[in-house]
């Protein structure tokens, strides 16, 4: 998209990813899906799957971003060397269960936006790549219907990087150890404007103490890289209704990348 968009033009846009609903069917997928079904009707929260307000919300250390901090840099020489450290990590104990670690993908050359999610559920612990499950099909028709961009031109990550046993929320500490390697992504992907998905996500980026309730829809800074905190697409799986707030907060995204 090249052009500015005009308001009738976003209200097409969005009656256009209204068909997200046929195109993901929410009560038929939640019906063919057990996992997603049985949590449909759970009161139990996971981590893969996280509420509006995230368990992990009181867990959250306070996340300093200092500029004193040195930069990757000095640590990493180039996003594949960071890769591979990230395969091999063992700084936090989520190492111990994990199959694969989920990187990142997608275009990691100045992206328009990079989505930043919480961390690997089991289809992504399998493939060892970010958004393969059903939050990340939600995501790219969200991306593809509504923004009208395509997914290999964008970059997708997470602040946890290895599944947490049974996905349960990631521990603070865990968040800690693991928030060097998004902030060295970050500064080597150097994308144009970030979008955080969850609580934890918006926690370990914009250092938010409030819920995601009360910041989502709010552009936000990281580093000088503007960044807008929505919900989680699992929780839009979970509250199809939901899925009004993270299309306002969409809206919001298209307006600033087409300006
Ligand atoms: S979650 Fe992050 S810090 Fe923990 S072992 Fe995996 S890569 Fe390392």
């Amino acid at each position: 998209m090249n052009n500015k968009i005009q308001n009738d033009e976003i209200t097409k846009l969005y009656e256009n990813w209204l068909g997200v609903d046929s195109y993901i069917k929410f009560d038929e997928y939640l019906k063919e899906k057990p996992i997603l079904s049985s949590l449909a009707v759970s009161t139990e929260v996971s981590s893969s799957v996280p509420t509006i307000e995230s368990p992990v919300t009181t867990q959250v250390m306070p996340v300093i971003v200092s500029s004193n901090q040195a930069g990757p840099e000095s640590m990493y020489s180039s996003l594949e060397n960071l890769a591979i450290k990230v395969a091999n990590c063992t700084d936090c104990k989520l190492c111990e269960s994990r199959n694969k670690t989920a990187f990142g993908s997608g275009n990691t050359n100045r992206p328009k936006i990079m989505f930043i999610g919480e961390g690997p559920g089991i289809e992504e612990d399998r493939t060892g790549e970010p958004f393969v499950g059903p939050a990340g099909q939600l995501l790219f028709a969200a991306i593809e219907k509504g923004l009208l961009m395509k997914r290999e031109d964008l970059y997708f990550a997470n602040v946890i990087k290895c599944r947490p046993p049974e996905d349960r929320a990631p521990l603070a500490q865990e968040l800690e150890a693991c928030r060097k390697y998004i902030d060295a992504q970050i500064n080597f992907i150097k994308p144009q404007l970030i979008v955080t998905l969850g609580a934890p996500a918006a926690k370990v980026i914009c250092d938010i103490k409030e819920g995601i309730t009360k910041v989502r829809g709010t552009w936000m800074e990281y580093k000088g890289i503007k960044v807008m905190p929505t919900i989680h697409p699992a929780y839009v799986l979970r509250n199809p209704p939901a899925k009004k707030d993270f299309w306002e907060d969409f809206k919001l995204v298209l307006k600033e990348v087409t300006k």
